[in-house]
Parts: C-alpha cells; structure tokens; sequence
C-alpha cells in the first residue's frame, strides 16, 4: 500500500509520464505470454515458426498456423488494467503508451496515443507494396481458400502486421524521443528482457526520471526502480488508479 501511494504521488507530479507495458498486461484478458516463463505460446510449438525467415520459407503453413491463433486472441477483451491505463491518459497523467503488445487491447480500452514497437496483429501488410489490410479482411481471403493472403493491388504476399523473430521493432525513434522527455515512466507486465524495447525505462531513468515497475515477478531492471509493486497488474492498477483520483478530488 506504500507502494502505491508512492507510485501516485510520482505520477501525479510527474510533468510528462509514460506508461511502458509488456505481456503481463493481458494476461488477465485470457492472452498468454508468448515469450514469457511459463505457457509461452512459441515455445509449445517452436520459436522458429515466429521468425521472418520460416514466414518467406513457409507463408502458407505460418498462415495456417496463425488463423488457428486467431481465434482465441481475437475474442480477448481489455481487462481493468487496459481500463485505468485509458483512464490516466484521460486525466492528463499519462502522456502516452509504448507497448510490446501485438494484441490492440490498450486501443480497445480507449488509449489513444499508443505506440506499438512490435506491432499490431489487427492489420496485416503486403510485402511488396506495403499496403496493408484489416486482420478481418485478411481472416476472409483465409477462409475462402486463399492461402498465403495476396494483395489486391499488386499480388504480393500479406504478412500480419506483427514484428516477427528477425525483424525490427517499429517506431522506436518516436518512443526514445518520448522516453527522452519524460520524468516518470510506468512499467506494468513486462520483465524487462526484450531489446531494444526495455531501453524505454533506461531512457526515462537516465534522464533523472523516475521509475514504477508493476509486475507479478522480478525484473532485469529492478534495479532501476523507485517503486516495485509485485502483484498483478489489474489489481495494482485498480489501487493506483483509486489513490490517484482519490488525491485528485475526483469521483
Ligand atoms: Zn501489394
């Protein structure tokens, strides 16, 4: 309880906070952590199905396999913790959020500056032109036999919109340039292992800024940290925000 009174007290004085999310967000919402220790997705298969080389090898045995997944992650509805993300955004206390997330979940909670370094599953892009296509457009050319997805335009092959095994993150010049102006970043459901996105928080710290980490387990970069909260995001968020508003004067 400390915790988060001192986490809402950074937040609150903060002049420009970020959130800075990972899987553990969603896991409420029924996703599993693809890359995380234990029920990682990938790894109940192989990691190598996830990667940009196997897709051009193989790009009708990754679709196959991907519409399979669809499925389960597209009936996925954001959780409390989506919800008070959105909400801090709508009070001015969070600026923006950076997200390791392919899931779309922090836009679906009402988040509108979000910054999606490994991508978004909700859109698939032609490798060739690069145009791209809603995720349900796409579901429909599978499901009409269609496999890979070509494009209408050109008849490349469609990719889902997701940074895969091998490739780059994306727009992560724009979330350096925001770690870089921020005083405050709040970390929620990420253990801090994957690169370049973990620079995030080393950004915000190194700039004197401060540092909140709510996750279920330990860190790479606890060591960072003004506050580590160890608990569940939905709960840690659900307190965090109350104390917030509670402070705030507002219902
Ligand atoms: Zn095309």
């Amino acid at each position: 309880m400390e915790d988060i009174k001192k986490a809402a007290e950074i937040l609150i004085n903060a002049h420009h906070a970020i959130a800075f999310t990972g899987a553990g967000i969603s896991t409420e919402s029924g996703i599993p952590d693809f890359r995380g220790p234990q029920g990682g997705l990938w790894k109940q298969y192989s990691p190598e199905l996830a990667s940009i080389d196997y897709f051009l090898q193989h790009p009708k045995e990754f679709w196959l396999f991907y519409r399979m997944r669809m499925s389960t992650l597209f009936a996925a509805k954001p959780n409390r913790a989506h919800h008070a993300v959105a909400e801090l955004e709508k009070l001015g206390i969070i600026k923006a959020v950076i997200t390791q997330n392919v899931d779309g979940l922090h836009q679906a909670a009402g988040s509108r500056n979000v910054i999606e370094l490994h991508g978004t599953m909700r859109r698939a892009v032609c490798l060739a032109c690069g145009r791209t296509y809603p995720m349900d457009v796409v579901i429909k050319k599978i499901d009409s036999g269609q496999i890979p997805p070509l494009c209408d335009e050109c008849g490349g092959i469609l990719k889902p919109d997701t940074v895969l095994f091998g490739e780059p993150v994306k727009d992560f010049d724009r979330a350096r340039e925001l770690a870089l102006m921020s005083d405050a970043v709040l970390v929620i459901g990420s253990s801090l292992s994957v690169y370049p996105a973990a620079y995030v928080p080393i950004f915000v710290k190194e700039m004197g800024g401060k540092v909140i980490i709510i996750n279920m387990e330990p860190t790479e970069l606890d060591y960072i940290a003004d506050v580590i909260i160890q608990c569940k995001a939905g709960d840690a968020m659900t307190l965090l925000l109350k104390e917030i508003k509670d402070r705030l004067g507002i219902q």
